[in-house]
């Protein structure tokens, strides 16, 4: 066959290795079924016939009904069941499965095959009418929803009057008869909103559900995802026929999900919610409350219903031997879904778990402790950006805490921000630069963009597996879920918790490691890194071949730097030391200075300010080398704007505020990006150069007599695009160099080197290297030039090239290896050629930027510089390049 799979009852058509073909879900299935697990018979549409399925415009041929049939034939054979038979009628699901896992963002239809004939078959054979004419109230729910299209709330609607007509609470105080009426009124609905019957037929049934499923790919909130997630719209997505299993057939049924370990904390236990008599979307869904899987997890919440493992305890021991089996087999940690049908256990879904990035560590460290994956393997499985959760803030444990209740903890971390009951509200605060914590009684897949934007997110309904906190934990977003004190009137843009009221735009804190929901913000401490951060890490930097520095200015980014790991600074933007708010006016005035002397008289100014900024830099980065660049930005950046600046630089300078109104109108330039900046202003006023190149000497020998230790200093041209630019550079630092060591009678070790950030600096590499001893791609200009994309206003468009394919990402952080990665690797041949062994590292964002980090491991360059917060991600990022 060429597109369909089979699975279950002894056959295995695919494997775990599928996955690309079958979907992730697909190609686990058929793995769980050849290693004896008890799974439904079904089968998988693979993936490849996604892209058919467009191309044809959404027809099936002949070709395909044919392998679908003989898939149903399958299903009938071990089941004994047949599709459509009045008198005992196989029931399938239609389930997506893409081969990166999408939670809750494409279509499924349960209980496919019901129709007025085989709802009697299966109220008989089942010998439970009630449990037959809610599985066909919830298919037509379903179906009209997902295939037809019709509006949800108005089944929502009648299911609700059918119990307030009858006196009723629960769902499940609806009898067979009361079901039987509302399946009328279902259809009575289908067919107004419709304008045709609900179909009969189970083949035209399967077929809708299949075109549902495919057509869901292209969803909107399936879209977003795949952007959040680098998901590429070419993979599509599979479709997964499988024998339906009943959870909802009285008290010894059930349905649930588990993680083999916690997914919020990565602890070694079982974790996980199940649903007695319950179908399997109740729980996902957030619509009841479930209950635990383990005793232990119960008891430590303190709650009263059962446990799984005391309400059904063969079930539970049966269960806990798959879950040590798959995790054996799969080597990770999975996130099961199974289903208990009259006592007998059934296998759904299995797959690695999404986790928290405490629990990713946790659990990577302690397998390879266990001895179920190397330490290679534990590095290998952190994806580096993660630890970007990790390595921010988190509430300050002695601030004080108003409290207005408590949910539970389902994915860590704090956030503070005003309280929003929309997403699209959310989103648009968000936009506007508040800080916002997205708040709904449940979320769903359309909340997707809402929950982006938000830095929290708080649900008053579901559990630790609902689509809220699955969500979060994979955005990595702090969240609280199923704070069932409180009450949210969205339309009306309020939150009650007991007698306080919560309004929109009032500030508010959630603490998704306690569950604690405070009012008002709070303030927040930095993490300590310890533990299986530190020891995942010293794994990492025992296989990483690439050096990491940092991208600092003050001693305290610097500070940081080194806590995070930092071999060295490896960009110090010199101009970041001038915005302070006294010396930008000697500054300004440098700048606006008419000639060398009135230049001069400015810079004298700023020496020993400058000086004193790179002694505690090389203090804070005492035996590490540290790279400097020399004045950069267009000097435009620099000038006053408003009245009462120019007054200041008129007063400190004593010139006529006309005079420096003139002057900076001279200064004007239209493109100051490709205008007077970089090693340009060095040309035109070397005296700048000259006194920043004095202020390292003196700060370095400073340093080496007071700690015994000289720092090594290297010097940075920026924005070089030839040779005789840097040799000039050169020549006024090495003259700058020579007069500080005659004058303290001391000489220290220096470089002098140049950024790459032209594209004629990386065809005139060679000659270049000949006068610079070391290169640093400076990759954001590089980007900007070699695209012809400003840096400055990219973002307007570039957003839509990502969307249309033009750019895979964004180039300004992932770097476009295709076009500028091939100027880097001629430039560091080039390089090479003429000065073998020229340092070589890279300091534009890029290198904090892990897939960019893979580029420059394999084009050899020497180290990655990256902003202090960074420094852990680059560490781990540079050791899997290496592995
Ligand atoms: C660069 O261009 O990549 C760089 C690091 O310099 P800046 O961002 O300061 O222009
Ligand atoms: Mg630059």
């Amino acid at each position: 066959m060429t597109y369909v799979y089979r699975f279950g009852g002894g056959v295995s058509d695919g494997g775990k290795g599928d996955r690309n073909l079958l979907g992730g879900k697909g190609a686990n299935l058929a793995e769980m079924a050849s290693i004896g697990l008890p799974v439904p018979p079904g089968f998988t549409i693979s993936t490849d016939f996604c892209a058919v399925y467009y191309d044809e415009g959404g027809q099936f041929p002949q070709g395909l009904r044919d392998e679908v049939a003989t898939g149903i034939a399958h299903i009938e054979g071990v089941t004994g069941k047949r599709f459509g038979n009045a008198a005992d009628p196989l029931l399938v699901s239609v389930r997506s499965g893409a081969r990166a896992s999408m939670p809750g963002m494409m279509d499924t239809v349960l209980n496919l095959g019901l129709n007025d004939q085989t709802v009697e078959g299966l109220a008989t054979t089942s010998g439970d009418a009630r449990f037959a004419w809610d599985s066909y109230r919830r298919f037509i729910q379903m179906y009209s929803d997902v295939v037809l299209e019709l509006d949800h709330d108005a089944f929502e609607e009648a299911l609700e009057i059918a119990k307030e007509d009858r006196g009723y609470f629960l769902d499940t105080d609806l009898t067979a008869d009361d079901l039987r009426t509302l399946v009328a009124e279902y259809k009575a609905l289908v067919e107004k909103q419709w304008g045709k019957p609900f179909p009969q037929d189970v083949h035209d049934q399967l077929w809708g559900a299949v075109g549902a499923v495919f057509g869901s790919w292209q969803s909107e909130r399936a879209k977003v995802y795949r952007r959040l997630n680098d998901i590429p719209a070419s993979w599509g997505t599979a479709v997964n026929i499988q024998a339906m299993v009943f959870g909802n057939m009285g008290d010894t049924s059930a349905t649930g999900v588990a993680f083999t370990r916690d997914p919020a904390k990565g602890d070694r236990a079982y974790y996980g919610e199940f649903l007695i008599n319950a179908q399997g979307e109740d729980v996902v869904a957030g619509i009841r409350t479930p209950q635990y899987l383990t005793t232990a997890a119960r008891e430590a919440a303190g709650a009263k219903p059962l446990s799984m493992e005391e309400a059904m305890p063969v079930v539970f021991a049966e269960l806990a031997k798959v879950f040590d089996l798959l995790e054996t087999h799969y080597r990770d940690m999975q996130d099961i879904e199974f289903t208990v049908q009259q006592g007998k256990l059934w296998m759904l879904q299995t797959r690695s778990g999404k986790r928290t990035a405490k629990a990713a560590l946790k659990i990577a460290v302690d397998m390879a402790e266990e001895g179920l994956i190397t330490r290679e393997e534990a590095v290998q499985r952190i994806d580096p950006a993660a630890l970007d959760q990790l390595l921010h803030p988190t509430l300050d444990p002695k601030a004080p805490r108003d409290v207005l209740t408590k949910g539970l903890p389902a994915s860590p971390g704090a956030a503070s921000g005003q309280a929003v009951f929309d997403s699209d509200t959310a989103e648009k605060r968000a936009n506007a630069g508040d800080s916002v914590i997205l708040i709904r009684t449940e979320t769903s897949p359309e909340d997707i963009h809402g929950m982006h934007a938000a830095r929290g997110i708080l649900t008053a309904r579901g559990g630790m597996t609902s689509h809220a906190a699955v969500v979060a934990r994979g955005m990595g977003r702090p969240c609280v879920s199923g704070a069932g004190s409180i009450s949210i009137d969205a339309k009306a843009g309020v939150m009650k918790v007991g007698d306080r009221t919560i309004r929109e735009g009032d500030l508010v804190t959630i603490d998704g490691t306690t569950g604690e929901v405070m009012a008002g913000e709070v303030p927040t401490v930095q993490p300590e890194l310890s533990g299986d951060f530190a020891a995942l890490m010293v794994w990492a930097d025992g296989v990483r071949r690439l050096k990491v520095r940092a991208n600092a200015e003050t001693p305290l980014d610097a500070k940081v730097a080194r806590e995070f790991g930092a071999e060295g600074i490896g960009l110090c933007r010199t101009e970041h030391m001038f915005f302070d708010a006294q010396r930008i006016t000697d500054v300004r005035q440098m700048i606006l200075a008419e000639d060398e002397a009135g230049r001069r008289t400015a810079l004298d100014k700023l020496l020993p300010a400058q000086r004193s900024d790179f002694v505690q830099l090389f203090e804070v980065m005492a035996g590490l080398p540290v790279t400097i660049r020399l004045l950069d930005p267009p000097l435009h950046e620099f000038l006053p704007h408003q009245e009462a600046e120019f007054a200041e630089v008129a007063r400190s300078a004593g010139i006529d505020i006309d005079v420096l109104k003139r002057r900076a109108a001279e200064l004007h330039e239209f493109n100051p990006m490709l205008g007077h900046r970089g090693c340009r202003l060095g040309v035109t006023y070397p005296e700048i150069y000259e006194m920043q190149a004095r202020a390292i000497f003196e700060a370095a020998i400073e340093v080496a007599v007071k700690s015994g230790a000289a720092p090594i200093p290297e010097v940075m041209i920026p924005l070089v695009g030839t040779a005789r630019e840097l040799e000039l550079m050169k020549a006024v630092v090495d003259k700058a160099a020579e007069a500080v060591f005659a004058d303290k009678g001391q000489r220290i070790e220096y470089l002098v080197g140049t950024m790459i950030e032209l594209p004629r600096a990386c065809l005139m590499a060679g000659e270049i290297a000949e006068i610079g001893e070391f290169f640093s791609f400076g990759t954001n200009d590089l980007t900007q030039t070699t695209l012809g994309v400003s840096r400055d206003d990219a973002a307007r468009f570039l957003t839509t090239y990502v969307e249309r394919g033009i750019y895979a990402r964004d180039p300004f952080v992932s770097l476009d290896v295709e076009g500028v990665g091939q100027l880097i690797g001629m430039a560091a041949e080039r390089g090479r050629a003429a000065r073998p062994g020229i340092k070589l590292g890279i300091c534009g964002e890029h290198g904090g930027d892990p897939a960019s980090i893979a580029f420059c491991e394999a084009t050899g360059l020497d180290y990655v510089s990256a902003s202090p917060y960074r420094v852990p991600i680059a560490r781990l990022a540079a050791a899997q390049a290496a592995l």
